[in-house]
């Protein structure tokens, strides 16, 4: 927390605009990341002016951090700017005519390349469209597309005009959606026709429609690209091509919105423990400092170079490093849709030959999928151009990072640790600052900006001594482009993040982990019941709650289990309400389809359990707390621990016998 004295030191610094910092003050700095990063600390204002200079504002900052009100940071109060300008408008002086987005589907054959004169032009194009559906500013406007060019228009128009885009994973489905339109009140929802995956066109239109007739609120308008993949019924009134809008403001010209430093970009949705996902809401300057800073002193990348973030935009990687990142930083970023091994397991290693990518991220699941192609990919392409490759979403174990290490002949194979709600690496090397060297399993040290601390679960003590296990929080203010709050409640950011710890205000990651003698962290999964499935954050809350509507379902406990592949796959373990077929082992199948199909009816896909199986109770204790760790220690083969509180030590046995049956 900070302290009284801090906060007065901050506001006298607070007086200085970004521009009065000294260029003596700035140089004087040491060289050493650990100079850099306690700099970052206890003279944080200073520190992060200096960054402030990364970004054009329109109006300079005359606050740079007001942490009057703990855990609210106010970041560059007083300071106007826009995120679409400088990630666009301002590079037009020196690069209109370089690469600023190129597009890639492997899905549909399609490739083309966006100067920032042709990005500026398409983008103002989009943000005219959405003003002509009456988008003001601080209107939100819902996202639910594919991975193509349009999506980053829809996204920059968005924070051009003021509004605030909810981008949603096009991989979930109605239920989700719904859940999320009505959170986020959408003026307009722009969507397509349809995604590709494997070749094969995966309608959207029909989610979208379900899930606005699912949901209470109703946007005024749909924003609909066709791509000639589905068939799409238009709703008269509500539905609008955006072909024929295009053509309508082909010349628009639409100036940038310069919005407070504090004024929401966006939201985006995140699993938690509850049913119900938390809107994580961003800033704008604090954003902006903060991606520019980053490419400067993590992901080391230069304008005019191409950044290549394998992510997808319904992501958090997606926000940062595919679309506002690389393009703050004057760089070109490539946006693919595609698997990573079609046409073959060579295309991500072709494409960063040819658009001679100097910085790639992606996350260890891919790496793995691609481990189990033939290496000579990658020795196919001249990947000289690759200065790192960067990994993170989830734990990237040792043999993976060997692979891709050996794979591409030494170069830094960076894993930097992170959450939707920081939007930027928590953790990480700051290789820009100072060269240091991977260590694998480990994401490397606190960020420039993060006072990370490890904290003891039960008591909150702070544990100082190197190996100690313990919760990784974060010390307030969160710096610059972390979560101002949840999505209009104000109330679950203090009570979900920064109420776990007994007597301190601290921010809980739910992430366990481990600090060594060098202070290079490694992470040991989560504290809660959030899995991660090959990349992909999903609380189990939710599964449960899209499971327990089959007719059929009693009770379920859903649990992430250890995977070679996806890191964690999640497993369901049912009890029925009618348990007369329960030894029937077809029909016993056939209700595991249906089930699956519910959750990817509701969810989508990308929460489908591996398995769903059947038992006749689920382990809990006396007073009735479902055991979901020792649910999972039995899947993974592991003890289970001390059981002595449980309930029916039955039930334990049951899920033992059908695990080990598969
Ligand atoms: P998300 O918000 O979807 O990015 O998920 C964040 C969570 O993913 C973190 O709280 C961690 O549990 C996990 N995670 C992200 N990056 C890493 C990493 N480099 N190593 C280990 N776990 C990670």
């Amino acid at each position: 927390m900070v302290t009284d004295g801090q906060d007065a030191r901050s506001k006298s610094r607070a007086a200085q605009s970004p521009g009065n910092i000294s260029r003596a003050e700035e140089t004087s700095m040491s060289s050493s990341y650990a100079e850099f990063h306690r700099r970052s600390i206890e003279d944080r204002d200073a520190f992060w002016a200096e960054q402030a200079r990364l970004i054009d504002w329109q109006t300079p900052p005359q606050t740079i951090c007001d942490y009057s009100k703990p855990p609210f940071a106010k970041w560059f109060v007083g300071g106007t700017t826009n995120l679409c300008h400088n990630a666009v408008d301002r590079h037009l002086k020196d690069r209109a005519d370089q690469p600023a987005l190129i597009f890639v589907s492997t899905e549909t054959g399609q490739e083309k390349v966006y100067t920032f004169r042709e990005l500026h032009a398409e983008v103002q194009r989009m943000a005219a469209a959405l003003q002509s559906l009456g988008v003001k500013k601080g209107d939100r406007v819902l996202i639910y597309m594919p991975m193509i060019a349009e999506a980053c228009f829809a996204m920059l128009a968005c924070t051009r005009v003021g509004a605030l885009h909810c981008v949603v994973f096009g991989g979930f489905a109605s239920g989700s959606l719904a859940t999320r339109i009505d959170d986020a009140e959408p003026t307009v929802i722009i969507s397509a026709d349809a995604g590709s995956r494997g070749g094969k066109p995966v309608p959207y239109k029909h989610l979208l429609d379900e899930a606005i007739g699912l949901a209470t609120h109703k946007p005024a308008a749909v924003l609909l690209v066709d791509r000639g993949l589905a068939p799409m019924n238009l709703v008269q009134g509500r539905d609008h091509p955006w072909g024929a809008l295009r053509e309508q403001h082909l010349n628009a010209q639409v100036p940038c919105e310069w919005v407070d430093a504090t004024h929401p970009s966006y939201t985006l949705y995140t699993s938690g423990t509850t049913g119900k996902p938390k809107g994580v809401q961003r800033d704008t300057g604090g954003y902006a400092v903060a991606l520019a800073a980053s490419m400067k002193h993590i992901y080391c990348g230069n304008p005019g170079e191409t950044y290549f973030s394998t992510s997808d935009i319904g992501w958090v990687v997606g926000h940062s490093y595919i679309i506002y990142g690389p393009l703050i930083g004057g760089m070109a970023t490539i946006m693919y849709e595609g698997t990573p091994v079609r046409p073959d397991g060579g295309i991500w290693w072709q494409l960063v030959e040819r658009y001679k990518v100097t910085v790639m991220f992606s996350a260890p699941t891919a790496i793995r999928v691609l481990k189990k192609q033939d290496p000579a990919y990658l020795t196919k392409y001249d990947l000289s151009s690759l200065r790192a490759l960067f990994l993170a979403g989830e734990p990237l174990d040792e043999p993976t990072a060997q692979w891709i290490s050996e794979g591409l002949k030494g170069k830094p194979i960076i894993d930097n640790y992170w959450q939707t709600e920081t939007g930027w690496p928590i953790l990480s090397l700051c290789n820009g600052v100072e060269k240091a060297t991977s260590k694998f399993g480990s994401p490397g040290k606190a960020v420039y900006g993060y006072n990370v601390k490890l904290l003891d679960d039960q008591t909150g003590a702070e544990l100082t001594e190197p190996n100690q296990k313990g919760v990784v929080a974060i010390e307030g203010p969160l710096p610059p482009g972390c979560m101002q709050t949840v999505w209009r409640d104000d109330a679950r950011f203090v009570n979900t993040y920064w109420s776990s710890v007994p007597g301190k205000l601290v921010y809980s990651t739910f992430d366990w982990g481990i600090r060594d003698e060098d202070g290079y962290y490694f992470i040991l999964g989560r504290t809660d019941d959030v899995i991660n499935v090959a990349g992909h954050r999903l609380g189990t809350r939710e599964i449960e709650e899209a499971i327990a509507s089959h007719s059929n379902i009693a009770e379920v406990a859903v649990v992430g289990v250890a995977d070679q592949l996806k890191g964690q796959v999640a497993m369901a373990f049912a009890v029925l309400k009618d348990a007369s077929a329960l030894n029937d082992e077809q029909a016993m199948l056939k209700l595991e389809g249906e089930v699956m199909k519910l959750v990817d009816g509701s969810l989508g896909a990308v929460a489908r359990p591996a398995r769903v199986r059947f038992v006749s109770v689920l382990p809990k204790t006396r007073s009735g707390k479902l055991l979901r760790r020792a649910v999972q220690a039995v899947c993974e083969g592991r003890d289970p621990g001390d059981l002595t509180t449980m309930e029916d030590p039955a039930a334990l046995q049951q899920i033992r016998e059908l695990v080990s049956q598969a």
